[in-house]
């Protein structure tokens, strides 16, 4: 059987870290089995969806580079839902109900108070037609509850939490339909996984209680139930879920210089037992992809650690990938020479600044003054090319001496207008042979 995920936010607003994480496991999940990942909106809630999160999340997704195989949208498979509803309304596995948010509340708190656990207690059920006959006459609409069977624990092995198991008669039956005819997200989502063969649910632990009813609702429309996992919700550095985490969009990371290779490289292990590491060939990190090294506690997202990351993914990314983002006119060699140096990509152009020039000038006292000067005359007879800094720091080292920072600080300082920076040797050759005596000459 191939192996079917599916990533299906709510186009409310933008995706954050925790869902992009998500959406990344199922990607890898089906990637690592050779199967198709999905992309589902559930738009079912017309008045809070919107357009424009539609979008940001395609192209979230598409700079991560996590396209889907296959979308759906909740809001075109309306047709759908009232066939499969239809069924279950003929099986009697969904039923009418009228209670107000009010009365719920008040037989909540009697049965709380009985010491009962606070669930529905279906007296819907005992409606008969002609009650519902009268209530329909006078203008009240029902709302709809699936019907949880009550006869066996409800039980699943959960990817990553094990042994999980429900007792249905200490949980409420769902709402799965308002008075107006509008969907909950329970059903359709039952439903569409049905019809998308999804064959693994991976989603936050928050669903873990949905699960025990979802699979309930497989089993009356006759489906096989998914594999289910549930993966550990991710929290702050300062260990809740923290507002700015929860509303770090991509849009932002993007603009802090954060790469897609270091949010995935983070995201993919973060909360296993595998270390985080500047990881940014896909293939190995799914070569070691797996649901058995997911952690049950919190995974602590930390900021600092991305960008620790995002700058080990930059030190080895490759001209051809980086090369549209670079100031014009900054090579392959000057890439490679540059790159070790940088945190984000964007700062590749202040280093080349210090290639092309003009660099300010050193403040250097007399003694090193006279050295700098002295290694232009010492460059100016020695051949260019790509070995010419050392050449000439081991013509200065056996004439005057000097070795270590003596030796090399002045050279750095006169040549860049700074203390640190790539490596020399890389640097000179691009600096050129007429700028570098120049600035050697001050
Ligand atoms: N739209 C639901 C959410 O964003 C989907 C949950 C699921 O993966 O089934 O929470």
């Amino acid at each position: 059987m191939t192996t079917v995920t599916r990533f299906a936010p709510s186009p409310t607003g933008l995706l954050h870290v925790g869902n992009i994480r998500t959406a990344l496991h199922n990607w890898m999940l089906a990637r690592k089995a050779g199967g198709r990942f999905l992309l589902r909106i559930d738009d079912t809630d017309a008045e809070r969806s919107r357009e424009e999160f539609v979008a940001a999340i395609r192209a979230d997704l598409d700079w991560l580079g996590l396209v889907p195989d296959g979308e759906e949208r909740q809001s075109a498979r309306g047709a759908l839902y009232e066939r499969e509803f239809a069924r279950l309304v003929a099986s009697g596995r969904v039923y009418r109900c009228y209670e107000t948010a009010q009365e719920l509340d008040l037989k909540r708190k009697v049965r709380l108070g009985r010491g009962l656990p606070p669930v529905y207690d279906r007296a819907a059920l005992a409606l008969s037609e002609a009650d519902h006959a009268a209530k329909a006459a006078a203008g009240e609409k029902p709302h709809w509850r699936f019907l949880l069977d009550h006869g066996q624990p409800i039980e699943w092995v959960d990817g990553v939490r094990g042994s999980q198991k429900f007792d249905p008669a200490l949980m409420s039956d769902p709402v799965v339909r308002r008075a107006d005819g509008s969907w909950l997200y329970m059903l359709p989502s039952v439903i569409d996984d049905i019809d998308m063969g999804v064959t693994q649910v991976l989603r936050g632990e928050d669903h873990v209680s949905n699960t025990a009813a979802q699979v309930q609702m497989f089993e009356a429309l006759g489906a096989e139930v998914p594999a289910f996992a549930h993966e550990a919700l991710l929290t702050g550095a300062e260990g809740k879920l923290s507002k700015r985490l929860g509303s770090l969009g991509m849009a932002q990371l993007r603009e802090e210089g954060i790469e897609p290779e270091a949010l995935v490289a983070l995201l993919a292990r973060l909360g296993t037992s595998l270390p985080v590491e500047p990881v940014a060939d896909r293939a190995a990190l799914l070569e070691t992809f797996d649901l058995a090294t997911f952690g049950r506690a919190p995974a602590r997202f930390d900021e600092a650690e991305l960008h620790r990351v995002n700058a080990g993914i930059v030190h080895h990314l490759p001209f051809a990938r980086v090369s549209h983002l670079l100031p014009e006119g900054m090579g392959e060699a000057a890439w490679e020479a540059i790159r070790p140096n940088l945190a984000h990509i964007g700062e590749a152009a202040d280093w080349w600044l210090v290639v092309t020039g003009p660099v300010p000038s050193a403040w250097l006292d007399g003694e090193d003054a006279a050295f700098v000067r002295r290694a232009g005359e010492v460059l100016a007879g020695i051949v260019w090319d790509g070995g010419v800094w050392k050449a000439l720091t081991g013509a200065l080292k056996d004439e005057t001496g000097r070795k270590g920072k003596a030796l090399f600080l002045p050279l750095r300082l006169a040549l860049t207008g700074r203390e640190h920076g790539p490596d020399m040797a890389a640097l000179l050759p691009l600096i050129g042979r007429d700028e570098a005596l120049a600035r050697l000459a001050g």
